[in-house]
Parts: structure tokens; sequence; C-alpha cells
């Protein structure tokens, strides 16, 4: 058997139709940019993340570029941010001249550790970027108030957990803003590169659209040295042919990682992901620990099961970021996960027989019979 990793096929083949229709409609239209179906999107995905105001963008990159930059965040601020997470976040951050300040996680849950931001804060931290990283939310509680008695801002990057909650509240809807991707495999994919903000600040929604459209807000009045950083017509037609659909997706992935829990509970050699009782997971990714990951990957790649490592380096071990100059060993938890973490296949239509496969796969690696 051969278990992929993602299986988008499987997601797009009921709606093959209605995507082919979509893009019939904007062919028809032959309007591209700014039009009805950028409209349409950004006020579904608005009332979907709870929030007042969505702005569609060119990424998830953009999109924090763009959240940040509304708020300012410039030469001389520091944003704080997770030290295991994609590299955007902190891309997003240099590109505007500030500087990423990192924070180690928590062990059980691989987010933001609040002690550590705790002692992160300063003077100069403009913003607090909470991931919510594999799809669990952050403790959106305990970072909003550390943030707030400090005077950041806090941006979520919410890239991951489209649909996930903290104390029965959407993330997307704690920060002052919020930045998610469409990247196609992420929990709500579109069929090429786009993003989105939201926020319930007016202003900084206005901020945000004019950002992201080359400093304008009316055509030929360029109020800003903006940049081009628009979701376009076709993306924003197929993503809402998908937004129906998202929460029975993110159900769909918390049946596959209960039944993944069921399977993998007796093998004492992988710790499982952990939920905290405040938040909920949509399991954008289905992450395990093992002191044996590199082995156990190699093997589960012998085996027909693909695998993959989020992320195989924190964010300060890139050669991107030595300017950063932290030691080995400055984010324990962090480098940690960076050599245990291993991404077991996970999506909607990840079938019984398939995951069945992947655990005995993994109990024959650890030499169990089953
Ligand atoms: C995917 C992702 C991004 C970037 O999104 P793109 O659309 O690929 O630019 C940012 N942060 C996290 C945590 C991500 O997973």
């Amino acid at each position: 058997m051969r278990v992929p990793f993602l299986n988008l096929e499987r997601l797009h083949a009921d709606l093959d139709a209605e995507l082919s229709e979509a893009f019939s409609k904007v062919l028809a239209k032959q309007a591209f940019i700014k039009g009805s179906e950028v409209d349409g999107f950004e006020r579904e995905f608005a009332t979907w993340t709870t929030s007042d105001f969505a702005i569609g963008t060119s990424n998830g990159l953009d999109a924090l570029t763009l959240a940040l930059r509304s708020l300012n965040v410039g030469p001389g601020d520091q944003v704080v941010m997770p030290a295991n997470t994609f590299i955007a976040t902190a891309l997003a951050v240099s590109q505007l001249g500030a500087q990423p300040v990192l924070v180690d996680v928590c062990p059980d849950t691989a987010l933001m550790n609040p002690v550590k931001l705790h002692d992160a804060l300063g003077p100069s931290t403009k913003v607090v970027v909470p991931v919510h990283l594999y799809g669990q939310a952050c403790g959106m509680t305990s970072i909003s108030e550390l943030a707030r008695a400090c005077g950041a801002s806090i941006v979520e990057d919410n890239a991951q957990a489209q649909g996930a909650s903290w104390d029965g509240k959407f993330t997307g809807s704690w920060g002052d803003l919020s930045a998610t991707s469409f990247y196609p495999g992420k929990n709500l994919g579109a069929l090429g590169d786009a993003g989105a903000v939201t926020t319930s600040q007016r202003h900084l929604a206005q901020k945000v659209r004019e950002l992201g459209n080359y400093g304008s807000l009316e055509k030929y009045n360029h109020t800003s040295k903006g940049a081009n950083m628009r979701l376009d017509e076709l993306q924003a037609a197929f993503l809402r042919v998908k937004l129906p659909h998202l929460h029975r997706w993110n159900e769909m992935r918390q049946t596959v990682a209960a039944r993944y829990g069921e399977l993998l509970s007796d093998v004492a050699e992988i710790t499982l992901p952990w939920t905290d009782p405040e938040a909920t997971h949509v399991y954008h990714l289905y992450v395990v620990v093992t002191p044996k990951r590199d082995e156990l990957a190699s093997w589960l790649d012998a085996c027909g099961v693909s695998t993959l490592v989020h992320y195989p380096k924190c964010i300060h071990e890139h050669k991107a970021y030595q300017e950063l100059n932290h030691m080995a060993g400055g984010f324990p938890v962090s480098e940690r996960l960076a050599r245990q973490s291993l991404s077991l296949p996970m999506h909607p239509f990840l079938t019984s027989s398939e995951q069945e496969y992947v655990a005995e796969s993994i109990k024959r690696f650890f030499g169990r019979q089953s």
C-alpha cells in the first residue's frame, strides 16, 4: 500500500464541476482583478472567521507583511514570535526592517510558551505573533493579557488553524489582525497562491487594503508607498466553492486524528499530539514526537508511507537568520522538536485502512506484532 501525505485529488473530486463552473464564470466576465468574486469571498470569509473585515491577499507571507505594516512596524521595532514556525513568520518582520525576537514553545503543544513570552517582552516590542501551529489554537487568554500589558499589538499567524478556537473564540478573531494562507495544502487551499488578513478594526482593514493595492483606495490617488499583494478573481472564485466545506473537512481531520490516537495509543515510544482543554485543534498536521524520528521516517518511506517534518530547523538555525546570533541550546524545546517531530499523513479523506497501515508500519518499526 502507498499512503501519500496529502491527497488533493480526493478533496477536489466532488467539487470538479463546481470548480470548473467557477473558472468559466470568471472567464466569461473577463474581469480578473478586484471584482465581485473577491468582494464576495472577503464577505464570506469575514463571516466565517467571525471578524468584521477580511482582505484577500496574494499569499500568506504578504498577508503577514500587510498586517504588520498596517501597525507601522518598521526599523527599531521588535516582533516576538515562536522559534519553531515556518520561515514566513520571520520574513514578514524582516521585510519591514524590524527585528524578529524568538521565544521557546511548550513541549506538549509546540505552541508559544507564555512564560517565555513574558521574558521576551520589552519597550521595543511592537507586536506579538502567536502561531497556531499544526492547527491548534495558542493560549490566547494569557498571550493577549501579556501583550496588552506591555502595549504591544497582536497579529495571529493563522495559516494552519482556520476554524480552530481558544476558549470558544475562533483563531483569527483574537488579534488586532490575523493573517492566513490559502496555499493549496492548507486546510482551506486555493488552486494556487492566496491568503487573507482578517480584523474587526475598520481603520486597520482600510490600511491593509490600501497598502496591498499600491497604497491606493481610489484609482490613481496614492496615499502611501504600497505594494501589489492582491487576491485575484480566479482564486477567490475557487475559494468560494471550497469555503462552505471547511467546517466539515476540519471535522473529518479531527476524526482522522482521533483514529490515529486509538491506533497508536499503546506505542509508548512515540508521543502523540496533545490538545489543551481550552483549545480546539483542526489538525492541519498530525505531528508525533520520537527520538528515533529519522529512522522511523526512512522506515515508513520504505513501507510506502509519506511523512514530512514541520520543521527540521528552527528560525535561528537557518543561514538566513545567522544575524540573530543565537547559540545552540537557546531554545531547547523548539530545537528538540526540530529533531524529533514527524508529521504523519493527514487530510480529510484518509481512509481507516490507510491509517491502519500507517499504524501497523509504525508498530513494526518498534518491534511490535500487530
Ligand atoms: C503556510 C504558512 C505561511 C505562509 O503562507 P504562504 O501562503 O505559503 O505564503 C505562514 N505561516 C505559517 C505558519 C504557514 O504554515
